[in-house]
């Protein structure tokens, strides 16, 4: 967790959020009936001299929900961490808990959202409200590159840049229809991280070949080429 951000998880700005991630925490799923569910926002996890950062949507009801951490315990997870693993990014292949010893290489892990929200729709006011838990992790010092999972996390870091005045190409005002979600599409910004898109790994879009591994693994190679450039 960055400096700074351990009040993070007593954050209650959001009180449709809190009321969901406690009332998920409370009910549980039969499966994890014995756990005792993490029901707080969900710190970022990783490498704080990586280079390149993994910013998904929201944590998940019954995985980093219950786990408290990022894309741990459940699908989404068990399609990222083996990817990451694969590509020499991660120390194991299978993320279970907080306390399973994973360790990250160069790779940090976000969400553009802290709390899981009702049906993984979050509002934009909760999202803008959640932005100021992001803007540290977009200011990591060794930063080169985002990984953006889906097209909220495309959205969210395109957001912050506008709040920063960035500018878009031939030194216009950054609009959002510059830079349009696709899979696969790098976008390039002026001193700031470059922007690789991917469909998210939600268990959705893996399970109907949407994203398969294949596809993940060339997303991965992609941007731990651009990772080791100089922004
Ligand atoms: Fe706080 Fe973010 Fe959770 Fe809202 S979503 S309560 S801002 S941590």
């Amino acid at each position: 967790m960055l400096d700074g951000n351990e009040a993070l998880v007593d954050c209650r700005l959001c009180p449709r959020l809190v009321a969901w991630r406690e009332e998920v925490a409370r009910e549980k799923r039969r499966a994890y009936q014995h756990e005792d569910y993490w029901g707080k926002p969900v710190p970022a996890f990783g490498d704080l001299g990586a280079n390149i950062l993994i910013l998904g949507l929201a944590p998940g009801a019954h995985g980093s929900n219950r786990t408290g951490r990022m894309f741990t315990g459940d699908a989404s997870g068990e399609f990222l961490y083996p990817a990451l693993y694969r590509a020499g990014l991660a120390s194991k292949a299978f993320a279970i808990s907080r306390d399973d010893g994973m360790e990250l290489k160069g790779v940090y892990i976000t969400a553009a959202l802290r709390c899981v929200p009702p049906e993984n729709k979050p509002r934009p006011e909760e999202l803008r409200r959640c932005r100021r838990w992001l803007e540290p992790d977009l200011n990591l010092p060794q930063l080169n590159v985002i990984l953006a999972l889906g097209k909220i996390a495309h959205d969210s870091y395109l957001d912050y840049l506008k709040s920063q005045h960035q500018q878009g190409p031939n030194g216009k005002t950054l609009s959002k229809g510059h830079y349009p979600f696709k899979h696969g599409a790098t976008y390039r910004f002026k001193n700031r991280p470059s922007l690789v898109d991917s469909y998210h790994v939600s268990f959705q879009n893996t399970n109907t070949g949407k994203l398969s591994e294949v596809m993940f693994d060339e997303i991965l190679t992609q941007v731990k080429a651009l990772a080791t450039k100089e922004i």
